[in-house]
């Protein structure tokens, strides 16, 4: 991961992008704008020019302005170029000074906040003592969400993943976070996410065993069933890859949903197909968003489930969006809460 105390990291990076374009076809953004300005590899030949004083600062900070942050580019790369690194070293590049981090982090975060403070008054929900940890996700947490992983394991302080501040380029903070999770994550036998985008971000910190990392649903008896009263019972439902989840943990959820008796699970026509959301990306790209929101609405409606699961908070909201937007209301769920409210443990 980046650290901007180490220059020639950021040199290395670099220097293993062969150009081959691969990260193109990943990448939705270029899927809408067809401008290199705007892809990893764009982004690669600028920096790489900056280095080498080709190119001024102007000239580079110009481009990846509206990127989703969405890692496909680097899960694609053949080269294992390090995108993520690349980008945090450009969101420092853009924003150098406190005070234009914070703002920038600010409006990224209000959205949060404001769920934060509708549910300021509600009591935080008890958690058990346990060496499994519970990450919850940023927007359980500001909801004061009573989830039943709370009740199965253990829910400490962690901080916020980091995420919004690399991509603020608020590398202090960034580290500030990492550090204090990094320290959590090594006092336990194992730790448990409930949104795809955390723990991508917690995999990406480097110096911690990834093998302690697993989703909620990785630990939960694989005999439950449907409740006999749920209105899913014997309906068709599908699942939505987070842009954070690899493809084997995408596969493993799969598998866990087809041993859910009595529901039909079928797979999502395109189903890594970006919802376009972006926590708060809508906000600042509205018209990307939405383009990116009518493709994934599409592919919903050749599916045509009755329920759409999916890991991860902002994907949730996204998929409600562009449900609303494409006039399907079909109902989007977390799996989180459908294990919890619908389905129960076999006798
Ligand atoms: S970043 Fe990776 S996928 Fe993209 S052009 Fe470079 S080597 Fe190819
Ligand atoms: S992170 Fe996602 S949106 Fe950004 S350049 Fe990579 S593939 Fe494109």
């Amino acid at each position: 991961m980046f650290d901007e105390t180490k220059e020639n990291s950021i040199e290395k990076e670099l220097s293993k992008c062969s150009r081959c374009g691969l990260c193109l076809e990943n990448c939705p953004i270029y899927s809408i704008k067809k401008d290199e300005n705007n892809t990893s590899r764009g982004l690669i030949c600028k920096l790489s020019g900056y280095k080498k004083g080709i190119l001024t600062e102007k000239e580079v900070k110009k481009g990846l302005k509206i990127c989703l942050n969405c890692t496909k580019c680097k899960s694609g790369c053949p080269s294992l170029v390090d995108t993520t690194s690349v980008f945090a070293y450009k969101n420092a590049l853009l924003n150098p000074s406190l005070f234009s981090q914070r703002v920038f982090l600010i409006l990224k975060l209000l959205p949060l906040k404001l769920v934060y403070i509708l549910n300021f008054f509600k009591s935080r929900p008890k958690t058990k003592k346990s060496d499994i940890l519970y990450f919850k996700g940023c927007v359980a947490k500001a909801q004061h969400k009573k989830t039943y992983l709370d009740k199965l394991f253990f829910n400490p302080e962690f901080s916020c993943c980091g995420l919004p501040y690399l991509t603020s380029g608020d590398i202090k903070n960034y580290k500030k976070a990492k550090e204090k999770n990094i320290s959590l994550i090594n006092s336990a036998k194992l730790v448990v996410f409930d949104c795809a985008s955390c723990k991508k971000a917690v995999e990406e910190y480097g110096n911690i065993d990834k093998n302690k990392l697993l989703f909620f649903n990785d630990l939960i008896e694989n005999k439950i069933k449907i409740k006999d009263n749920s209105k899913y019972r014997n309906k068709t439902i599908t699942f939505h890859k987070p842009c954070h989840m690899d493809e084997n943990e995408f596969l493993k959820t799969e598998e866990f949903l087809k041993n859910i008796k009595g529901i039909n699970y079928k797979r999502l026509e395109n189903y890594s197909d970006c919802c376009g959301f972006g926590g708060s990306y809508f906000i600042f790209h509205p018209i990307i968003s939405t383009k990116i929101a009518l493709k994934k609405a599409k592919n919903i409606k050749i599916t045509n489930p009755n329920l759409i699961l999916t890991i991860c908070p902002s994907c949730t909201l996204g998929l409600r969006f562009n449900q609303l937007i494409s006039f399907n209301f079909k109902k989007t769920l977390e799996l989180r809460d459908f294990i919890d409210k619908e389905t129960e443990i076999c006798k």
